[in-house]
């Protein structure tokens, strides 16, 4: 369920008419609900409780500050996978021993900006990683709080670009290698071993995948237990998947997510970290556009959008497919046309939707993305030169801009004429 819902013709996010967003920022925008990230981040909590838990909005789903500070002021810690996703977790008000750090290639850079302001863990991916932190950390004259990733070889059955947890996959140190790389973790100065972190992929919408994967982190916390390592924290990372079309089934609900976590790992009596995303922050979202034009072809309609594959790279990058309505409501009875939902881009991957059915619409009316709030705003470029697209925040009947749409003096102000070209 989310907070996007017509009355009176008009398509809303919670109180606010979408036009009156547009008449005041102009179209594309994204727009998120602060409802709909509340609920979700809830359905997490109640899903997880009464085991003790700390939930780490992946940032890279949807890195808005406002966003960020929204799940913050929840209880919501951060996941996070740049030092720049560090540094706006704290921006935010994301303490620093809420934040966990995940990625392959973390810098010792990065390491030590996160050791020297704060930080709960560490996901260590690699050993040459983990000879890197402990270094770093020694240096510093500190202990770095460290989960190792392991990669349990389970197939996620997600998007292949998405999909982490196979033993071809870049992340995580091969499962059966942890017994050795946690003995190396356990003798270095520098490097204190909290627990263990799995992340077998995104956009999962089978719980089962899930099952495997936690059952061997299971065996593998007894394991090293009785090797005498403190294993007091599970980092089981994210992944659950969301509904994008309304033909799809619906992907297991966090409850559902959160019966398997207590099946498999809940009598450990491990401190239980999840890190989701998309999500929280994939259904609070909306990518709002205009239609430019309507050109007929021989063959199809094309509806041309102000909105393009640099705002929403979803479809262009994995073909996926986000529904699109119409922010003035259908009439009922009222013709449907198939239309090519196209953008300006001069690409033909430039193309959100083919033979869509929509009503019939003219220049001027609007559609909406659904399902947008997540790996959407974050992932748009400037390319073909079009200013990055906007992002606005609605909270019951209020607005507000959260991201700006920079001007074109802003945007070719950030370029720069080489010294020997000025004349
Ligand atoms: C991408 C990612 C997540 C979030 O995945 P979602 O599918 O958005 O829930 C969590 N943890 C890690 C390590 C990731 O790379």
């Amino acid at each position: 369920m989310d907070h996007f819902l017509y009355r009176d013709g008009m398509l809303h996010a919670e109180d606010v008419p979408l036009s009156e967003i547009a008449a005041a920022v102009g179209t594309p925008f994204y727009v998120y609900s602060t409802a709909t990230l509340t609920r979700h981040y809830r359905l997490f909590e109640e899903a997880l409780s009464p085991l003790p838990h700390v939930i780490c909005f992946a940032m890279k789903a949807c890195g808005n500050l406002s966003v960020v500070r929204t799940l913050a002021n929840l209880g919501a810690g951060a996941d996070v996978v740049s030092v720049g996703e560090y540094l706006k977790a704290r921006a935010a008000g994301v303490p620093g021993d809420r934040i966990v750090f995940s990625g392959v290639g973390k810098t010792r850079e990065e390491m030590r900006t996160a050791l020297t302001g704060g930080i709960r863990q560490f996901n260590v991916e690699s050993e040459p990683e983990l000879a890197a932190l402990d270094e770093v950390a020694r240096s510093l004259g500190l202990r770095a709080p460290v989960a190792i990733r392991v990669n349990p070889d389970v197939d996620a059955r997600t998007h292949e670009k998405i999909a982490t947890g196979r033993k071809e996959n870049k992340f995580g140190i091969p499962i059966s290698r942890a017994v050795e790389v946690y003995a190396q973790a356990a003798a270095m100065k520098g490097i204190e071993v909290m627990g263990i972190d799995v992340h077998i992929g995104s956009q999962l919408t089978e719980l089962e995948p899930f099952e495997q994967a936690y059952l061997k982190v299971a065996e593998l916390t007894r394991a090293l237990r009785s090797q005498g390592h403190d294993i007091r924290r599970l980092d089981l990372g994210g992944g659950l998947g969301i509904p994008y079309e309304r033909s799809n089934s619906a992907p297991p609900l966090p409850t559902e997510y959160g019966e398997v976590v207590k099946r498999t790992v809940g009598d450990l009596g491990c401190e239980i970290e999840i890190e989701p995303g998309r999500l929280i922050a994939g259904n609070a979202g909306l990518l709002v556009s205009s239609v430019i034009y309507v050109k007929s072809g021989e063959e199809r309609d094309f509806l041309i959008l102000d909105a393009a594959m640099n705002d929403l790279m979803r479809p262009t990058l994995y073909g996926a497919r986000h529904e699109i309505v119409p922010v003035q409501e259908a009439v009922p009875g009222m013709e449907q046309r198939l239309y090519d939902v196209v953008g300006p881009v001069c690409e033909t991957g430039d193309t959100f939707a083919r033979q869509y059915p929509l009503p019939a619409l003219g220049p001027g009316d609007m559609v909406a993305f659904r399902s947008a709030g997540a790996y959407g705003a974050v992932m748009a470029s400037e390319y073909n030169a079009r200013p990055l697209v906007p992002e606005v925040l609605v909270n019951g009947d209020q607005f507000a801009v959260i991201r700006r749409r920079p001007s074109y003096d802003e945007m070719i102000n950030r370029d720069s004429i080489a010294p020997w070209l000025q004349s």
